[in-house]
């Protein structure tokens, strides 16, 4: 037992504090808007659904799904924040889905807290028990064997098998658990110097940001970490080891995103990587057909305040435009709106998936709809320091930025001491 109160420590876009109930508020917030999403809530009747709470499980704990029936099992690998722990959640509380968790967190030690991801699996984990769904989890890095070999043992202790794979990490770097390199991800654009407009967050000033273009290492580094090989050796270990049901899928993330981010996005050395990630799903994905009659497809997510997007030059600002933008045409969504989405209209049990030509989802249609970003490209050069906080939502990114921490978030006591430890 360890309590304080804590308060936010935040430089730029990091934060180096979290708040436990803080935390667990926002993935309870998360588990409503997917329970009221549940498949049958709308007056759609799925069998799988009704059925996929605790009479699953066999005595040993292990999620059980004989002849399709029984809950959805699913890894998620990236699962404490962000896009993960909402694939997580969605499945979780929409389908009853057995999950298991991989991520990199920190818990808490004496009187210093533990990171975000660890508090949202506490909460998530609590949910699970509580209603009866398997859910295990493995804190480490995702990258290393070791941390893969433990992963299979608990997927096949805890689900026996796999229908669903989601590969959400985000890092900055990794190692090559084979070679010992490590790669190291750049923020840049490829090939000529980026100068644009970006928000300081420390300063909350409008400022140019001038990125100069990628060296080849840069470009390497960030194929390195952000690309396909460490998904290819996931898809390879699960197949290895008998772990992916017939008909399994794997889905990992992707972002397009508009022209106007481009330059340091897309075109840039994350696009770059995202390419290399792309291609990878590609080729997994006829090796998942041949084998396990199943399926590999990217998703290609909208922008949403992550930690991972915090990092990124002229996104914050984006995101703060965007998110007024689509929040006054009632088309506003969050991590948790889009795994939904994901699950209701492409992936969810007897659904089928609606590709592009390139084999991906598209969650980010109503991101990049017409009339969205013509209000984005008409307002872009007209925002200063002088207007951008009534021209755009950055009191939202603030504050959305702030509750990724488990700070700001309503009728949590921040003035009293809470309970810093936490299990998962
Ligand atoms: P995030 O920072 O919220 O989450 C990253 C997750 O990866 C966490 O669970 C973290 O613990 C885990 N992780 C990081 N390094 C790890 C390691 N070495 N081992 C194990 N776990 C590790 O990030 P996010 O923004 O949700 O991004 C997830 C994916 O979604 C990425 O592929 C990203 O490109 C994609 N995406 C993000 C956005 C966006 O706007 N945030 C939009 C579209 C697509």
């Amino acid at each position: 037992m360890a309590t304080a109160v804590v308060e936010p420590r935040i430089r730029g876009f990091i934060c180096t504090t979290a708040h436990p109930a803080g935390c667990a508020s926002n993935v309870n917030a998360q588990i409503q808007v997917a329970r009221s999403a549940r498949p049958g809530q709308a007056g759609q009747v799925d069998q799988s659904s009704q059925t996929g709470q605790s009479g699953q499980v066999d005595q040993s704990g292990r999620a059980t799904r004989k002849n399709g029936a029984g809950p959805l099992r699913v890894l998620v690998i990236g699962a404490s924040t962000g896009y993960g722990l909402a694939a997580r959640i969605a499945a979780g509380a929409m389908y009853g889905a057995a999950t298991v968790g991989v991520f990199f967190e920190r818990e808490s030690s004496g009187t210093r807290c533990g990171t975000p991801g660890y508090y949202n699996t506490a909460a998530y984990q609590r949910y699970a028990t509580e209603n009866g769904l398997v859910s295990a989890n493995v804190n480490g890095d995702a990258y290393s064997h070791e941390i893969k070999r433990k992963t299979v043992e608990l997927v096949a202790s805890r689900l026996g098998q796999v229908d669903l794979v989601v590969y959400s990490l985000a890092s900055p770097r990794r190692t090559d658990p084979d070679t010992g390199e490590t790669y190291q991800a750049v923020l840049s654009p490829i090939g000529e110097t980026y100068v644009g407009k970006t928000i300081d967050l420390n300063r909350e000033v409008i400022s140019e940001v001038t990125v100069e273009p990628a060296s080849d290492e840069g470009i390497r580094g960030t194929v390195g970490v952000m690309g396909g090989d460490d998904l290819h050796r996931w898809s390879e270990a699960l197949l290895d080891a008998g772990l992916l049901a017939d008909g399994a899928r794997f889905i990992p993330f992707s972002y397009i995103g508009p022209a106007l981010t481009w330059p340091i996005y897309r075109s840039g050395t994350i696009g770059r990587a995202k390419e290399h990630l792309e291609q990878t799903t590609k080729a997994i994905d006829g090796g998942l057909r041949s084998s396990v009659g199943g399926k590999a497809m990217v998703s290609v997510n909208k922008a949403v305040i992550t930690q991972a997007s915090a990092a990124i030059p002229v996104v914050p600002l984006y995101i703060s435009l965007l998110y007024r933008i689509m929040r006054e045409r009632g088309l506003h969504e969050d991590p948790i709106h889009q795994m939904v989405r994901m699950f209701n209209d492409h992936i969810g049990p007897g659904r089928t998936p609606t590709l592009d030509e390139e084999n991906r989802i598209r969650l980010d249609d109503l991101e990049l709809g017409d009339s969205v970003q013509r209000e984005i490209d008409s307002v872009w050069p007209t925002i200063t320091t002088d207007n951008f906080r009534a021209l755009t939502d950055y009191g939202a990114y603030k504050r959305g930025f702030r509750q990724l921490f488990g700070f700001e978030v309503d009728g949590v006591a921040y003035d009293e001491p809470v309970e810093l430890e936490a299990e998962i």
